[in-house]
């Protein structure tokens, strides 16, 4: 008599045509189906993951948008909040393109922003990064070498990118990496040596291959590579570089290249326009070459933009101003204790005068302000007290006493 076979529900195939069979209480599913299911409840899961990671086209915000939100945290800088906002705003528009069926593909443009340290390259970025819903990282180039040397190599620059997108490589490969001091990895021209480069051109050409897209094997950890790690690949065609760099002493090559390009009949004129205070405003890509990035990463980043050198009134308007001021922090942490705090404005004129003659830029200006409310937030909070104005008189002293300390 012939054996009666058991049929998987879901398809209805016999036993003997299937690999397993697996049993249930009042049916069958072989493992194919079980298969095709578990691929369904891996793209739903996926799919919704891939939400905190995208806009759709109506939730997108615009440039001018973009640039509203950078205003309430970053003082001044406009023109980098400009290229910024589009730059951003089309790396989004690249990413929703693969709707379109027609040839032009629209190709990333990695943008790169030059500005003296503390005048908020990082800000912006951070900034930004708030706004978005790609995975966003910050990295510093200072700590890439070749590999072979010591230091990180430069895969690892995605390894952060990896781990805030939970190491989902889709979402990795969307993402956004902000990758700061990147002056620190220009070729040295003065540098006769014919050895290896360590820090230098070998780098640099490490860094192109991520720049132009291509793809790399990660270290999921971090670090250097090692034989037994498993890497993870990430195609970096779709992620966008945002380099940040204080390239110290390129005025002087902006000046040279405009003093050479002025000469000729009209150049008594041209020169008299130029602002020679801020050079940084007149920034072209020859100049990073000029500086000693290789033509190739020039190329790879071109969108240039620029920060401004922080004045006075800058100074003065980022301890007060922005939604996260400085001033706004002291006086949340004071009411955490229940202390209304006042500063007296003649005492943030004078955090603005020492952050200048200290030349410390906006970094100063926290470190001033700390040295002056320390003594207070030790007091206070053990003391009863609900009050505290903070007059010229007693900042003098605070700070008068933190140099003297500083200098002993
Ligand atoms: P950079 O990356 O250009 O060296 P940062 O962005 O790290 O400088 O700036 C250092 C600190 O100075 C920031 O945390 C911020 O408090 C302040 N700062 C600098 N520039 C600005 C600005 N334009 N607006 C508001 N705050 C700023």
């Amino acid at each position: 008599m012939a054996k009666y076979l058991q049929h998987c529900s879901f398809c209805g195939r016999p036993e003997n045509e299937l690999r397993i069979l697996l049993a249930g209480i009042t049916g069958f599913i072989c493992d194919e189906c079980v298969e095709h299911a578990y691929g369904m409840i891996k793209e739903r899961t996926d799919a919704e993951k891939g939400n905190k990671f995208s806009f759709t086209k109506d939730e997108l915000p615009r440039p001018k948008e973009i640039k509203a939100f950078l205003d309430q945290y970053v003082i001044g800088q406009d023109e980098a909040k400009r290229y910024l906002s589009v730059s951003v705003y089309n790396h989004y528009k690249r990413l929703m393109q693969k709707d379109s069926n027609d040839d032009v593909e629209i190709e990333k443009s990695n943008i790169i922003m030059v500005g003296q340290t503390g005048t908020g390259k990082t800000l912006l970025a951070k900034t930004i990064a708030r706004l978005l819903r790609v995975p966003f990282s910050i990295v510093d180039a200072t700590v890439l070498t070749e590999a072979g040397y010591v230091g990180e190599d430069i895969e690892s620059i995605l390894t952060r990118l990896l781990q805030v997108s939970d190491y989902d490589v889709k979402a990795t490969e969307r993402g956004i990496v902000f990758i700061d001091e990147i002056d620190k990895i220009a070729r040295k021209s003065d540098n006769p040596s014919i050895t290896r480069d360590v820090s230098g051109e070998g780098v640099q050409q490490g860094l192109l291959k991520l720049l132009e897209g291509s793809v790399v094997n990660v270290p999921p950890q971090g670090g250097r590579k090692h034989p037994e790690q498993k890497m993870i690949p990430v195609d970096t065609k779709n992620i966008l570089f945002i380099c940040g760099g204080a390239f110290d002493g390129i005025e002087k090559k902006i000046a040279q290249r405009m003093n050479t390009q002025v000469i000729g009949y009209t150049s008594i004129q041209r020169t008299a326009n130029i602002d020679r205070n801020n050079l940084m405003q007149y920034i072209a890509p020859q100049d990073l070459k000029a500086f000693g990035l290789i033509p190739e990463i020039v190329g790879r980043l071109p969108i240039l933009t620029y920060l401004e050198p922080l004045d006075r009134t800058a100074l003065r308007a980022i301890l007060t101003e922005p939604k996260n001021a400085i001033i706004k922090q002291y006086i949340k942490m004071f009411a955490m204790d229940d202390i209304d705090l006042t500063i007296d404005d003649e005492v943030l004129d004078y955090i603005v005068d020492k952050a200048i003659e200290y030349k410390l830029g906006a970094r100063g200006l926290r470190s001033i302000t700390e040295d002056i409310m320390i003594d207070a937030m030790f007091e206070l909070p053990s003391s009863g007290k609900n009050k505290l104005c903070v007059d010229l008189e007693y900042a003098k002293s605070k700070i008068e006493t933190s140099a003297k300390l500083r200098s002993a």
